[in-house]
């Protein structure tokens, strides 16, 4: 064993298996000279993390190893091919200054040019957290954590997708955000997939391709939103691919959004493998509850107080998306500044008027009877007959949920559209429904299915 093995396994042995393999894998000696020892890791996250955890343990180690060594120098060195970059595209991340003591500073490792703007109301604490984005929302966290302790990722890349408005690029940002405040050194570059291609076309341009790649390749986390933007556009694909295979040989998390699944994607086969690869998650579109619960958030953040009508009839009204909610709410608290009028429901329904009738349109009972009939393969009639066997109770019932999920009509409204029946109907059906949701698997994919059919 050289000198330099058994000062790693001195190390494996001082700080556990599990963080040894974390944080000092891809570290390489530079030099042993003059009592220095310089070692070099290939981020500066990596460096930063080592120089202020580990910098004195590591030296105590090499200590035992080298009496000499009395200073350590822990530099960044990104590993690549070692060509050489005619354009360091702003922000070049090459590190001439080494982080000579254990306790060097720590600063932003974000790349400016590359990373996109943070919209700094997009963090986890305002993340409303319901039924449907409940998956979408702990594995964001879950990378997030990964990111600023010494664990990998239990999967990579994650895949968010949705529908437009329901909180992907929230999420994203809120990861970027919370990696930020609790890693500061970590690397974090977030796009959306279009700036992705315009720098990618840009570095062709300017010859600064190496540039380019050696600038993804070495971050610590990657996010590129908006992914369905690349279909079809054959080059950036495949750099995009080439990219996410090099994070991922490195264990370094990758987010990804779009507004489809992999598999609806128009993109390269392997690429889609790719991007199937980890974890996919999806937001579902919202429900009741999850929309008034982030009404109730947003108006609390925005400090004004709205009558519970006011929040149930726009949670019940507005149906589409979080972002179309938002803009309700903030035409209402515009219109109620500028002209001083309170906030009641009858200036509420006049100020959103259009948008009401908007998210109306959307979807109808009819089109939900028909659909809940065709997916259950009963007759369209049965949806408002007297017929009470199971085989056509339960699709009925699963039509009035709906509707009751995906309309603003009333329990009375809707219960006259199925067969004149009462409101009580509806309102048990709904309950009936909901708790099957949370037992029954295969009608909780049933249920979901339908409902991403009839809002798409
Ligand atoms: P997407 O990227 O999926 O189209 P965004 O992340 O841009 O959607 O979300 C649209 C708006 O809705 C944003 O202002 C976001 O803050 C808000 N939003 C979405 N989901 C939630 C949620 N669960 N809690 C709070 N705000 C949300
Ligand atoms: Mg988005």
């Amino acid at each position: 064993m050289s000198e330099w093995e058994r000062l790693l396994e001195r190390l494996k042995n001082e700080i556990g298996e599990a963080a040894f393999h974390g944080w000092f894998r891809t570290m390489t000696v530079k030099r042993v000279a003059g009592g220095e020892a310089v070692i070099a890791f290939p981020t500066r996250f990596l460096r930063d993390w080592v120089a202020r955890h580990y910098a004195e343990c590591l030296l105590r180690v090499w200590r035992v190893e080298n009496a000499e060594i009395n200073r350590l120098s822990i530099i960044i060195e990104p590993q690549g091919d070692g060509l050489a970059r005619d354009e360091p595209a702003g922000g070049s991340l090459e590190e001439p200054a080494a982080a000579v003591e254990p306790a060097a500073g720590i600063e932003g490792g974000e790349d400016k040019t590359l990373s996109g703007p943070l919209d700094p109301r997009f963090t986890f604490e305002n993340f409303i957290v319901g039924k449907p984005n409940e998956l979408a929302h702990a594995a964001a966290r879950r990378v997030a954590e990964a990111c600023v302790a010494p664990v990998s990722v239990p999967f990579n890349p994650l895949f968010l997708y949705g529908g437009v408005g329901l909180g992907k690029t929230h999420l994203m940002h809120a990861i970027a955000w919370h990696v930020r405040s609790h890693a500061a050194g970590c690397k974090v570059i977030y796009l959306s997939a279009e700036k992705f291609m315009y720098q990618f076309i840009r570095a062709l341009r300017f010859r600064s391709i190496m540039d380019f790649k050696e600038q993804f390749r070495s971050v610590d986390l990657l996010m590129i939103d908006d992914v369905q933007f690349i279909s079809g556009k054959d080059s950036t694909q495949e750099e995009l691919f080439h990219t996410f295979n090099a994070l991922v040989d490195q264990n370094r998390p990758i987010v990804i959004s779009a507004d489809k699944s992999p598999n609806d994607l128009n993109i390269e086969e392997r690429m889609r493998s790719r991007l199937g690869w980890g974890l996919v998650a999806d937001l579902h579109p919202t429900t009741y509850e999850l929309r008034l619960g982030i009404l109730q958030s947003k108006a609390e953040q925005a400090g004004i107080r709205l009558p519970q009508k006011v929040m149930e009839f726009l949670a019940h009204k507005i149906v589409s998306n979080v972002r179309e909610l938002e803009g309700a709410l903030n035409r209402i608290l515009a219109q109620m500044q500028l002209i001083g009028r309170d906030i009641t429901l009858e200036s509420v329904q006049d100020v959103l008027r259009d948008l009401i009738r908007a998210n109306e349109r959307r979807v109808t009972i009819e089109e939900i009877q028909k659909k809940v009939a065709e997916h259950f393969k009963i007759r369209l009639v049965d949806m408002g007959s007297p017929r009470r066997e199971r085989s056509i109770v339960r699709p009925r019932q699963v039509a009035m949920y709906l509707a009751k999920q995906l309309t603003s009509a009333s329990l009375p409204a809707i219960g006259k559209k199925f067969g004149d029946r009462d409101h009580t109907t509806v309102m048990h059906a709904v309950k009936k429904i909901t708790e099957l949701i949370a037992s029954d698997g295969v009608l909780a994919e049933d249920v979901e299915l339908l409902q991403r059919m009839l809002q798409s």
